[in-house]
């Protein structure tokens, strides 16, 4: 990372995990220690591959514009090496079918552009950028069991060092000057320090019971696609409907676009049972909203089994509110703050974090008390914006499980404002550009829900878009019906529709 001041921290820095959270952390640690070596359990493939640590590779990975421009600070070149290796890069108003409440939403032009990737190739560039770095070393096969550390729980308890067992079965004690606790969401840091004299680190916690299942497709040749697939992303949001409807359509689905011409159709729900073989997963494809999506997976080739994951509740291990927490350690990404994947936040968050990391580095001559209290005050406000997104959402349900359920009232309110808000904000963005830059900026992570809702201009922008709707005075045309193929129109400019199959795909 290019980084303005490189103050020493001292000889070695040690990175447990070396997945998202771990990678970053590597790049920002670079210009601060003589050496950075990063542990990782598993034995890592050279390509985009899965592997045993990080089971949910198999399902739809997002990255947030704040991850992504996160991670292009931590590694100069991120997204070039991304689009260079098969990561599409879109603008999802035109280039994604959304089926909102009311059906298909218009094809419009927007300020926002997504990447498009597998998971595993996002951490495959991330390792290759990490690998370009001299002082960082990766050593595969090394198992965390443990850390070394003095005065657990005093002012001045620290963390001095780390256990691991190596590929052939051999204990190795390693010093560290910095120890950053990127093990995921099983991270048993918590453990080890509470063994150590540390007091338990408070959890919030909110299970939605969220399941997802995904299944790899090889797309046909683009020469062969359908006329009427000018989309390239097809989401579709669970029904609004209180009446009787098939359970299906209480899915959120996506039929996500990644490298090498191929998909993940992905079903997920919250709270529900969702299909875990190929069978019954095509025929929960068939029940959906919109037909488009099992039409499109029968003109596409399996190339995988069907995989299912429970693993979404919401956690965060509050390490800002440990009396005299652990000197010389920090932790990033899932090991400190899962969420709720429907929301796409946990790599972003993990790359914001390392940034939090490099600030904290660059601020401080050393790595003593206020180094840690500065960096766990900063990372919990950059937390508390995507944490703030899911619980938005999650808390609405009943079946939610964990320390941060609200009342019966309070939840039903959120249960019934939640939809007609969002259904506000996403019918007012098509015409006012204001309202979509902010929600946009929300979205990815670069505003808080906060300062969304109390921001006067934004407001005004959703009242004076319900005054047009009850007026019959909206420009755009919405709510197409959902049983056939999206309309690919394009609504940006009224004087010169573009129609199907002609879009630009930026
Ligand atoms: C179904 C699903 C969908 C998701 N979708 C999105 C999305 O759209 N966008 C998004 O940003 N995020 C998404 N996420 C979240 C995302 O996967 C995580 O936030 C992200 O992977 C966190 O990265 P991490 O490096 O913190 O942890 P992990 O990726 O879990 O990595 C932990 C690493 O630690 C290693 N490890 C574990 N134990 C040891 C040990 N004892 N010794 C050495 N190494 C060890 C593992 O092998 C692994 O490499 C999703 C998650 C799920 C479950």
């Amino acid at each position: 990372m290019a980084d303005g001041n490189n103050t020493r921290h001292g000889a070695t820095a040690v990175v447990l995990g070396g997945s998202v959270a771990g990678l970053c952390s590597a790049g920002v640690l670079a210009p601060h220690f003589d050496r950075v070596i990063v542990l990782e359990r598993d034995e890592l493939p050279p390509g985009a591959e899965h592997r045993r640590g990080v089971p949910q590779s198999k399902h739809p990975h997002f990255v947030l514009n704040a991850g992504r421009r996160a991670m292009g600070t931590i590694f100069p070149g991120f997204e070039d090496a991304l689009v260079e290796a098969g990561g599409l890069l879109l603008m999802p108003s035109m280039s994604a079918a959304y089926g909102e409440k009311d059906g298909w939403a218009p094809r419009k032009a927007s300020t926002m552009t997504m990447l498009y990737s597998s998971r595993v190739l996002v951490e495959r560039v991330l390792r290759d950028k990490v690998r370009e770095l001299p002082t960082v070393e990766i050593r595969e096969g090394a198992a965390v069991t443990g850390l070394v550390t003095t005065g657990g729980g005093t002012p001045d308890g620290r963390v001095r060092g780390v256990e691991y067992t190596g590929p052939d079965g051999d204990a190795v004690v390693l010093d560290a000057d910095l120890v950053v606790d990127a093990l995921g969401r099983g991270s048993s840091v918590a453990d080890w320090l509470a063994a150590a004299g540390w007091p338990a680190v408070p959890e919030k916690t909110l299970d939605a019971k969220v399941t997802y299942t995904s299944r790899w497709y090889q797309l046909p040749d683009p020469a062969d696609q359908p006329p009427s697939w000018w989309w390239k992303h097809l989401v579709i949001t669970p029904t609004q409907e209180a009446g009787e409807h098939p359970e299906e359509h209480e899915y959120l689905s996506n039929f996500f676009p990644i490298e090498g011409n191929r998909v993940i159709a992905c079903m997920g729900s919250w709270g529900l049972d969702m299909p875990r073989k190929a069978e019954a997963f095509e025929a929960a494809a068939e029940k959906l909203r919109a037909p488009s999506f099992a039409a499109a997976m029968k003109l596409s080739t399996p190339l995988s089994e069907v995989h299912l994951t429970r693993s979404t509740g919401n956690k965060w291990r509050r390490y800002d509110e440990v009396a005299n927490p652990a000197l010389g350690l920090v932790s990033v990404g899932d090991s400190i703050c899962g969420f709720n994947p429907f929301y796409a936040q946990g790599m972003s968050s993990a790359a914001r974090s390392a940034l939090v990391l490099a600030d904290a580095l660059a601020a401080h001559g050393a790595l003593d008390a206020a180094f840690t209290r500065d960096f766990l005050a900063a990372q919990r406000r950059s937390l508390d914006v995507p944490w703030m997104l899911a619980m938005a959402r999650d808390q609405a349900y009943d079946f939610a499980e964990g320390t941060e359920t609200v009342g019966p009232l309070r939840r039903a309110v959120m249960g019934r404002a939640s939809w007609p808000v969002f259904n506000a904000i996403t019918a007012a963005s098509r015409e006012d550009d204001y309202v979509e830059r902010t929600f946009t900026a929300v979205f990815n992570l670069d505003k808080s829900l906060r300062e969304m809702m109390t921001d006067p201009r934004f407001l005004y922008g959703l009242a004076r878009h319900k005054v047009r709707e009850l007026l019959g005075r909206t420009r755009v045309p919405a709510g197409f019906d959902m049983r056939h193929d999206p309309p690919g129109t394009d609504y940006s400019d009224p004087a010169n529709p573009v129609e199907a199959g002609r879009g630009v795909h930026v």
